[in-house]
C-alpha cells in the first residue's frame, strides 16, 4: 500500500466540495477517502488498511475486485455495454436463469431493477395489481430502501421523515425474542404470539383490503433478526388463508449472506414474490430484483405490467451477476459463509459473551451476526437508547472509533455491533476480526454497571 496524503486530500477536497452523500447533514461529515480494495481489505491514501468487517453496506459477499467478476465486466463492456429493456440480451438471458435456479419454489421469472428499494417498490406494485387492493404491511423493525414506499414500509426512524403522501401501509410487530413485544418466554412462544398478533392485526384492518405482507426473512440493519422455527411457515399461512401476497425482502439476507443462497432455504418457504440487490452480484454494477411465483407472473401473462425502468436488465450488471453466482457456485462460496458461521463466528461471538459483560445476546447464521450490547445483563437496558443522537449514542461511536484504529472497519446500528464479512472470508481473516472486537469491547464494557 502506498502513501499519497496530496492525493488523498485532493479526494476529499472534492467530495466536500461537490459530493452529496446519503442520510447525513452534509457539514458534519468526515468521509473516508479511499485509495483501494481487494478481497475482504481496503485501504486509504495514508496506508492505513482495514478488514471490512461490514462488506460495506453487507453487500461484497464476495469480496472486492473478484477476479472473475472483474474480467466478466470488462469483457462485457468491450462487447455491448447497453441495450434497453425490450430486447432479448444474452448476459440478461443467463442471469435470469441463474438467479430463477436458485431461487425457492416456483420463482422462475425475474423482473430487473437497479437496486433493492425499487425491487420492494415494483413488488408492491405486482402485489397490488394482482390481489386488487391496496395495503402493505410490514414490521417496525425493518429496513426495506429510500424510495416512497419501501421507505414508508422501513420500519426505523429514516422513515420519520418519508412518509408525506403515502398510504396504505400499516406496521405490525415481528418475532424478537429477546425483546419481546408479547411477554414471551421462549421462543415456541414468541413465534405463537407473533403470528396471533399478526392475524388479530389483519383482521382488524380487514383481510380483504390487504394486497401483501412484506418481511426480511432475517431482519437486517434493524437487529440481524432470525425467525424463530415456524414464524414464516405460520406467515405463509395467513397469507394463503386471506389471498395475501407474501413477500421476501432478501436484499440483504441473499446470496449466501446466511450460509444459503436465500435465507428461505433455511425454513423451506416459498413466498410469491422475493427481492434480492446487494448480493447478486456484490454491488460491482448497479443491480436488484424481484423473482416472480407463477401464478403472479400468470396476472400480467395478457395484461401489461405497468412498470420499468431504462436500466432494466443491464448488460454489464447482469454480466456481473453471471460471473457471481459462478464464482460463488466453483468456489463453495456459501457453503463457505456456512461454515464460518458455524464453526468461527458463532463460537467466537460467544466466547466474547463469556468475557464482556457488555454483550447482551448474541444472534445470526452464516456471516450474518450481531452483538447487542446492554447496560445491565439482568434488566436488558440497552448500551445506547433506541435512536439515540449525540452523547446519548457516544458509546457506539466510541466503539467503532475504536474499530478503526485498530484496522477493523464495523457495521454499527443503534446498540448493535454487527458482523457480517464477506462470504469468502478467510477463517484467519474472521479470528482477525474477532481479536479487535476483543480488545474494543473491553472499552464498551466500562458503561455496564
Ligand atoms: N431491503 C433491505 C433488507 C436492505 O437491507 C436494503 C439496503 O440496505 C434495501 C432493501 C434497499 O436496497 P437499496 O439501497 O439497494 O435500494
Amino acid at each position: 500500500i502506498s502513501v499519497d496524503s496530496a492525493a488523498g486530500l485532493a479526494v476529499k477536497a472534492a467530495d466536500r466540495a461537490h459530493v452529496f452523500h446519503s442520510w447525513s447533514a452534509q457539514a458534519l461529515i468526515d468521509p473516508l477517502a479511499v485509495a483501494g480494495a481487494e478481497g475482504s481489505y481496503f485501504w486509504d491514501y495514508e496506508g492505513n488498511r482495514f478488514l471490512d468487517f461490514s462488506s460495506q453496506l453487507v453487500n461484497t459477499n464476495i469480496g472486492h475486485q473478484h477476479p472473475k467478476v472483474v474480467a466478466a465486466i470488462q469483457e462485457q463492456a468491450a462487447k455491448l455495454c447497453t441495450f434497453a429493456p425490450a430486447f432479448a440480451v444474452d448476459v440478461r438471458s443467463e442471469a435470469a436463469r441463474l438467479i430463477a435456479e436458485r431461487t425457492p419454489g416456483d420463482l422462475d421469472k425475474i423482473f430487473f431493477t437497479n437496486g433493492g428499494a425499487e425491487a420492494n417498490e415494483n413488488a408492491i406494485r405486482m402485489a397490488r395489481l394482482h390481489t386488487g387492493r391496496q395495503k402493505v404491511m410490514s414490521t417496525y423493525r425493518s429496513y426495506h430502501g429510500a424510495t416512497a414506499n419501501a421507505i414508508a414500509l422501513t420500519g426505523d426512524p429514516r422513515r420519520w421523515a418519508n412518509e408525506t403522501g403515502v398510504s396504505g401501509i400499516v406496521h405490525f410487530w415481528g418475532p424478537y425474542a429477546y425483546r419481546s413485544s408479547f411477554h414471551a418466554e421462549n421462543e415456541a412462544q414468541e413465534c405463537e404470539r407473533a403470528l396471533a398478533h399478526l392475524e388479530a392485526t389483519i383482521a382488524f384492518e380487514g383481510p380483504q383490503t390487504v394486497a401483501a405482507i412484506i418481511l426480511e426473512t432475517v431482519v437486517g440493519t434493524a437487529g440481524i433478526l432470525v425467525p424463530p422455527a415456524g414464524y414464516l411457515a405460520g406467515v405463509r399461512e395467513i397469507c394463503d388463508r386471506h389471498g395475501i401476497v407474501f413477500i421476501l425482502d432478501e436484499v440483504m439476507a441473499g446470496f449466501g449472506r446466511t450460509g444459503e443462497w436465500f435465507a428461505a432455504d433455511h425454513w423451506d418457504v416459498v413466498p410469491d414474490l422475493l427481492t434480492f440487490a446487494k448480493g447478486v452480484n456484490s454491488g460491482y454494477v448497479p443491480l436488484g430484483g424481484v423473482a416472480i411465483s407463477g401464478a403472479i407472473a400468470e396476472t400480467f401473462a395478457q395484461r401489461p405490467f405497468p412498470g420499468g425502468l431504462t436500466y432494466s436488465g443491464h448488460p454489464l450488471a447482469c454480466a456481473s451477476a453471471v460471473a457471481t453466482v459462478n464464482a460463488m457456485a466453483e468456489e463453495g462460496i456459501v457453503e463457505n459463509a456456512k461454515r464460518l458461521g458455524e464453526d468461527v463466528i458463532g463460537p467466537g461471538l460467544r466466547e466474547l459473551a463469556e468475557r464482556h459483560p457488555v454483550i447482551g445476546e448474541v444472534r445470526g447464521l452464516g456471516v450474518f451476526w450481531a452483538l447487542e450490547l446492554v447496560k445491565d445483563r439482568a434488566t436488558r437496558e440497552a448500551l445506547t437508547p433506541y435512536n439515540a443522537a449525540g452523547a446519548a449514542a457516544a458509546p457506539m461511536g466510541e466503539l467503532a472509533a475504536a474499530c478503526k484504529q485498530r484496522g477493523l472497519w464495523p457495521f454499527v446500528n443503534m446498540n448493535r455491533l454487527h458482523v457480517v464479512p464477506p462470504c469468502n472470508s478467510s477463517e484467519a481473516e474472521v479470528k482477525e476480526g474477532l481479536a479487535i472486537l476483543d480488545e474494543v469491547l473491553t472499552l464498551a464494557d466500562a458503561h455496564t454497571v
